[in-house]
């Protein structure tokens, strides 16, 4: 099948109404789960193949979370297509008011290479609760779980209910060109100007979740050893290459040198130098990232780290001194260099981060409640934690995704459910009353009436 055939068939699948009762969607988020749950080893291997990802990482961040993912939604998900009645106005009294959660269609999820299970899978579980049809287009650049996607998935599912294509860029584009009652896109902010472009011709609605600099805060009163051991725990998960790793730390001047000390210690104890991809340290994904990375590298001052090694594309967890101008600080690292600024004011920190794109995350390390809700208050983030990293991401009860550059719309749980359904307000009317002031000829008493009774 050529693509218009496959979104054709999808659409008619949606047609009849195959996708929508109770029923059947709890069986196919069933046989998701039985699909992942049972081809564990071979996901796994696959990510391990593609870029050396360890058994351990894989498992935790693109296994075990779509599986959490699946059991919250069979949990719920009765609950939330329940259609929620709401009260009637003055204005529409009598009626009876509800709010039915409909599935948008045929919908296109198009993944990101770094977390290529679970950047494909956990917006599908959304769309198949929802009651939807999906066609995912995972990354040509993880091939060997792109292609494990697609045998797994034909094996299991019906191509009208869910396929998979694989491709680039052209394939991109031609799936674009199909009349989708959604996209939901992740990857860089570059193309997600040219998913939206293109969703912008046909007004399919889009969530982009979107990359940029996600910063650490580290303040005077943190407990610095901790703030390294978290700081550096999500910065060398999957070797940096993850859309909401801390991308740079700020510190607070006076606890600069410490966090520098914490940080050795850190990486020493996590790695004991042994990096071996696959064990327990991953490889950069490419050629071309790995040139963009050392590119970046040879241009900055190395505090610690800086070993690189292109035949095994290693890089080092690397701390490099910066400040807001450097090169280094201009566009998302997506790799293990760590440049570390200071400040002593956390106004003029807060002012130099509202003056930069908004990142899709941010973590702030401090005892202090004041600065906390100040931070949440004042810079604009698309979500992020306190003392802690990366781990928002881990509870279904908040939403996750990204504001301005960093992207748009939301998921995980209930919000992934929101955003693959559209509310359809309808309201019930009694044939009685049936007042004829409403209808014409109008009487000019009835505005004074109005006044009246509604002001
Ligand atoms: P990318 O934007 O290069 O590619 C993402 C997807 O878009 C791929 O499937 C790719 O085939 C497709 N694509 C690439 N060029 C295209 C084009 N010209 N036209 C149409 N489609 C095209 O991103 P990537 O390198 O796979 O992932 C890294 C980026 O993704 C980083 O910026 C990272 O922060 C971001 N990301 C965001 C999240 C999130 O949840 N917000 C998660 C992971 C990654």
């Amino acid at each position: 099948m050529n693509i218009e055939q496959v979104f054709e068939n999808q659409k008619n699948f949606f047609r009849k109404g195959n996708t929508r009762n109770f029923e059947v969607r709890k069986a196919n988020l069933e046989k998701l789960r039985d699909l992942i749950a049972n081809n564990e080893k071979e996901f796994c291997e696959a990510v391990k193949a593609d870029f050396g990802k360890p058994y351990f990482e894989s498992f935790s961040t693109e296994i075990y979370t779509v599986l959490h993912e699946i059991d919250y939604h069979l949990k719920n998900l009765k609950k939330w297509m329940e259609p929620e009645t709401v009260g009637s106005s003055i204005v529409t009294f009598p009626s009876r008011n509800k709010i039915y959660k409909q599935p948008l269609g045929t919908v296109l999820i198009i993944g990101a290479w770094n977390y290529p299970i679970h950047l494909t899978l956990m917006p599908l579980v959304g769309a198949i609760s929802a009651g939807n049809t999906a066609i995912l287009k995972p990354s040509e650049i993880a091939p060997e779980t792109s292609s494990a996607l697609k045998s797994l998935i034909s094996e299991s599912f019906d191509t009208g209910m869910i396929a998979v294509v694989e491709g680039a860029v052209d394939t991109t584009t031609e799936l674009l060109n199909q009349p989708f009652d959604k996209i939901f896109f992740t990857g860089s902010s570059r193309v997600g100007k040219i998913v939206m472009k293109a969703a912008a011709e046909q007004l399919i609605p889009v969530t982009l979740e979107l990359g940029g600099k996600s910063p650490a805060i580290v303040h005077e009163d943190a407990d610095i050893e901790v703030c390294a051991r978290r700081i550096w725990w999500g910065k060398t998960i999957n070797a940096g290459q993850t859309c909401v790793a801390p991308d740079f730390v700020a510190v607070h001047k006076s606890v600069r040198n410490e966090f520098i000390d914490q940080s050795k210690n850190v990486l020493s104890q996590f790695f004991r130098d042994d990096y071996h991809p696959g064990g327990n340290y991953t490889k950069i994904v490419n050629e071309s990232h790995f040139d963009r990375l050392q590119n970046l590298l040879d241009q900055s001052e190395v505090i610690f780290g800086g070993i690189s090694n292109k035949e095994n594309l290693f890089i080092e967890p690397t701390i490099i001194q910066a400040d807001w101008g450097s090169e280094i600080m201009q566009d998302e690292i997506f790799g293990p260099l760590m440049p570390i600024l200071t400040y002593s004011d956390p106004s003029e920190l807060i002012e130099r981060l509202r003056d930069r794109p908004s990142p899709l995350a941010l973590y702030l390390f401090t005892k202090d409640t004041e600065l906390e809700e100040r931070i949440i208050d004042e810079v604009p983030f698309g979500g992020g934690c306190i003392n802690e990293t990366v781990q928002h991401l881990g509870n279904p009860n908040l939403p996750f995704g990204g504001v301005g550059s960093s992207g748009m719309g939301s998921y995980h749980g209930k919000y992934s459910f929101d955003t693959f359904s559209r509310n359809k307000s309808i309201m019930k009317k009694p044939f009685w009353p049936d007042p004829d002031f409403r209808y014409p000829p109008y009487d000019d008493m009835i505005v004074s009436w109005f006044k009246r009774i509604f002001s």
